[in-house]
């Protein structure tokens, strides 16, 4: 018999089971005046037990690890058995402390020294933090903090992941992912859908499930499943090798089964990412968020940068298309280099598009010149990439047009908008009209459609692209393509979900792009539907109340 089953939000369409690991929380500071339990030499013998507990546990995953990544672990263990430490330690513990507070204060002074001591040492205080929270979880019981190291593959259960907690966790070692927290885009789905790692998000008593516990996560069904039965096992291993068929069957261009072509694109934010686009076999970029490029500069790009920057990327796929966005810059996306004033609500504020029709106009005629000079810089003889160029963020058709005019104007022959407000959807006939092509950003679109910040993890619910306004609104935009002789694509986190893919088709539009990750599976449930069934299902979404 399984457990209960817990629900949230479902990011991907795949299931796995394994032993929860915990991510532990930050441990609060052990308490200065707590009188000890035990004498002053139990104390000391706990605070020794701990140290030793840690340095043993820092040896043995150096053992495993080799290389450079085991010089830095047994570096960390020696500093754990340093014995002027053990001293410092002893001496608190015979004036009366815990053997945790001991540890704590030991650290601190050494972190007090290295912080002072400035350059290299300094760069070390965050390894002795890290060493210190370990000594007081050891001597106190408590889970360890941070990402648990594993070295079996394991299910992260945590509140919710910041980008700090990712950088250091083996994606590899990881199952599927469960968080108390989070909405359907937050910095966790998106992580999860990029890997292709099974999620479900904002997972109410996610609190309660307990380490090493087995679970299986659905992120279809939106469900953790608790000590599944052995039926439940059995059909998720099924589950995993009949998907894994239908991806491996499932080769080039995208199309539905009647032969409907569909382009499959990636979302990239630079070069970095082109290997996994063309390894996946996306037909083309469908979104080069170029602002991912300068979220770290304080000074505007230069001319000469962006054109190499964008050269790069063009040069990944000669003949194809590669549909560049302008700087999206504000709210979610903040640019150090472009000041844009505190604003009550940044999501409705001067963002997008919008932070470049006044005096940052400047910044984006740069990037506008620099893209027509990478398309030319393509070199002699290759074949140039077909270099589309698109606007965040735009109103309706007089943004279009003012944008639309202004890009043409440096030489750029294909340009187009996001459809991500919803009076740009409203207004669809009018923006196609002014325009080469529109590409929705789901995510802003379902943000703005429920009045639902996209930063929010309680809000998650009410993010919801399939929900039947955001439908109409893409059907609206889709009609009016069609009615134009215009493509609409999506390029939104919605175009990475194999079954609302479908929708979207069925909603007129003629190209997704997405994490490279997710377009095997998007590309195999095309190939397994019609253009009438992508239509049945698209009404049936549309009814949905
Ligand atoms: C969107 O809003 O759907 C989109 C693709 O843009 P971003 O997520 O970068 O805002
Ligand atoms: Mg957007």
């Amino acid at each position: 018999m399984s457990d209960p089953v817990l629900r949230g939000i479902g990011v991907g369409s795949a299931a796995a089971a394994g032993p929860v690991a915990r991510m532990g929380d930050p441990l609060p500071e052990p308490p200065a005046g707590a009188a000890a339990a035990g004498t002053a030499q139990q104390e000391l013998g706990r605070a020794v037990a701990a140290l030793a507990a840690v340095a043993a546990e820092l040896n043995r995953r150096a053992a495993l690890a080799g290389g450079e990544a085991a010089q830095v672990l047994e570096a960390q263990a020696m500093m754990a058995e340093d014995p002027s430490l053990a001293e410092s330690v002893a001496a608190r513990t015979a004036a009366g402390r815990t053997a945790e507070r001991a540890v704590f204060e030991a650290f601190g002074e050494y972190r007090e020294l290295l912080a002072g001591a400035g350059g290299y040492l300094a760069a070390r205080v965050a390894d002795l933090d890290d060493l210190a929270a370990r000594a007081v979880a050891a001597a106190t019981g408590a889970s360890m903090p941070g990402v648990p190291e594993s070295d079996t593959p394991f299910v992260l259960v945590a509140k919710d992941l910041a980008p700090a907690d990712t950088a250091v966790l083996d994606l590899a070692k990881v199952l599927a992912l469960v968080t108390a927290e989070g909405g359907p885009t937050s910095h966790t789905a998106i992580l999860a859908r990029s890997r292709g790692i099974p999620a479900v998000v904002g997972v109410r008593g996610a609190a309660g499930l307990a380490e090493g516990a087995e679970v299986v996560v659905d992120a279809a069904a939106g469900t953790v499943t608790v000590h599944p039965s052995a039926e439940l096992l059995a059909e998720v291993a099924e589950r995993a090798r009949s998907r894994q068929a239908a991806l491996a069957g499932a080769h080039g261009p995208g199309r539905t089964a009647d032969g409907v072509p569909v382009r499959l694109m990636a979302n990239v934010g630079g070069a970095g990412d082109l290997p996994a686009a063309l390894a996946a076999g996306a037909e083309g970029v469908g979104l080069f968020r170029t602002e991912f490029l300068y979220l770290d500069s304080d000074t505007p790009p230069s001319f000469e940068t962006q054109v190499e920057a964008y050269r790069a990327v063009l040069a990944g796929f000669p003949g194809q298309r590669v549909v560049v966005r302008t700087l999206d810059a504000g709210a979610d996306k903040p640019l150090p280099f472009l000041p844009l004033g505190e604003e009550p609500n940044p999501a409705l504020g001067v963002r997008g598009l919008r932070a470049f029709r006044g005096e940052h106009r400047g910044l984006l005629e740069t990037q506008l010149r620099a893209l027509a000079a990478a398309r030319s810089a393509a070199g002699p003889g290759a074949e140039p990439a077909d270099l589309w160029v698109m606007a965040p963020m735009v109103a309706d058709g007089v943004d279009t047009a003012w944008f639309v005019d202004l890009a043409r104007g440096f030489g750029l022959e294909t340009v187009g908008v996001m459809v991500e407000v919803p009076s740009a959807a409203l207004c669809a006939h009018e923006v196609l009209a002014a325009a080469d092509f529109a590409s929705i950003g789901t995510n802003d679109l379902t943000q703005y459609t429920l009045a639902a910040d996209r930063m929010l993890g309680e809000l998650g619910p009410l993010q919801d692209p399939c929900h039947p306004a955001v439908l109409r609104l893409v059907e609206l935009t889709g009609a009016a393509g069609a009615e134009l002789g215009r493509p609409v694509g999506v390029c939104g986190e919605a175009a990475a979900d194999p079954r609302l893919a479908l929708v979207l088709v069925g909603l007129g539009v003629s190209s997704l792009s997405m994490a490279p990750s997710a377009i095997a599976e998007v590309r195999a449930a095309l190939a397994a539907h019609t253009l009438d069934q992508c239509r049945a299902l698209a009404a049936a979404a549309l009814r949905r109340a």
